[in-house]
């Protein structure tokens, strides 16, 4: 079993996959646009001057261009900044493209919320256009150990014509806590989180629409991908959750989404994966055993649950063993 989900692992890189939730009618034209039937990368209005385009909820594959990941646009008087670029090229050039039709601004900010490709994979467009990438104070040292992974094991996934262009383009300024980028007459709040999602999860708040750009740290009608820290992650729920957002832009779910029920199902998953291996772990149950059943409960609740389970569980064994 620990072989499995180790090459399983392998195979599938680190990518928070989004699986499918509920069928929204913006997962319906993100499918055309992926599927290339001609529809265009369309970003949605989803507060005033902030626009959003909702990946749509599978692997990142050839036939969705990668564009599996939520990706969002704050527009100030002066300027607009980007959050995430994207997990290819020909989705970050659409994304600019889209970018173009609703404001003349430059596109001064890339935030990237964490390391994952599906949300980097198209940084160098950004770079390319004189944008400042930034992210979190660890994401140069995540991009430069795991980068050349991410490109081994994405092109096998994805193929040749995809990974054409994609480079791992670490940020050139970086959070250690707070930082807010000033639009002109609007000022975008960057907060660097402890290790949960990752150990580089970097949220972004604009206070004048109470719009919260989560990230990975929130993950709707998909299984949750843990690659930082459980219990960190568990820790920081009330944190989020009392940010004073009106509307949040998960790193994979609906956009918007309600804030902050929009935490409700990932707290519920967490509560019953670390339930199930605190149990099995007192009982003495080996994590090749306890693996096998953890979280079962929440099986019929996301999506991808059978692909991403026992990693989650696997990661969070080891730490709740050591508690
Ligand atoms: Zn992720």
């Amino acid at each position: 079993m620990p072989t499995d989900l180790f090459r399983r692992r392998l195979i599938k890189g680190f990518a928070c996959i989004g699986a499918g939730a509920a069928v929204l009618p913006c997962c319906l034209s993100h499918a055309s646009y992926a599927a290339g039937t001609g529809a265009k990368f369309a970003l949605k209005e989803v507060a005033d001057g902030v626009y959003a385009f909702g990946g749509v909820n599978e692997l990142m594959t050839d036939a969705n261009q990668g564009a599996i990941c939520n990706v969002g646009l704050v527009v100030g008087d002066e300027a607009a900044a980007a959050v995430d670029s994207g997990g290819s090229m020909v989705e970050a050039r659409a994304f600019l493209a889209a970018i173009k039709e609703v404001t003349d601004k430059p596109v001064r900010y890339l935030v990237n919320t964490h390391m994952h490709p599906d949300h980097i994979f198209g940084n160098a467009a950004f770079r390319d256009i004189g944008a400042t990438i930034v992210g979190h104070r660890n994401l140069p040292r995540a991009l430069a150990a795991r980068g050349d992974f991410y490109l081994q094991s994405y092109h096998r996934q994805i193929g040749d014509a995809l990974m054409q262009g994609i480079e791992i383009v670490p940020p050139t300024q970086t959070v250690d806590d707070r930082l807010e980028l000033d639009l002109g007459g609007r000022k975008l709040e960057l907060r660097a989180w402890k290790a949960a999602h990752t150990d580089n999860d970097l949220t972004a708040y604009d206070p004048a629409t109470r719009t919260f750009f989560a990230g990975d740290l929130v993950f709707m009608g998909h299984l949750p991908t843990l690659d930082g820290s459980l219990l960190g992650w568990m820790r920081q729920l009330d944190e989020l959750a009392a940010i004073d957002a009106a509307v949040t832009v998960p790193g994979h779910g609906p956009v918007p989404s309600a804030w902050p029920q929009a935490l409700e199902d990932e707290r519920r998953y967490f509560e019953v994966l670390a339930g199930d291996l605190r149990k099995a772990i007192a009982d003495g149950v080996p994590l090749d055993k306890a693996v096998q059943t953890a979280g079962l409960g929440e099986r019929g609740n996301w999506a991808l649950f059978d692909d991403y389970n026992g990693r989650n569980a696997t990661a969070a064994y080891a730490e709740l063993e050591w508690e």
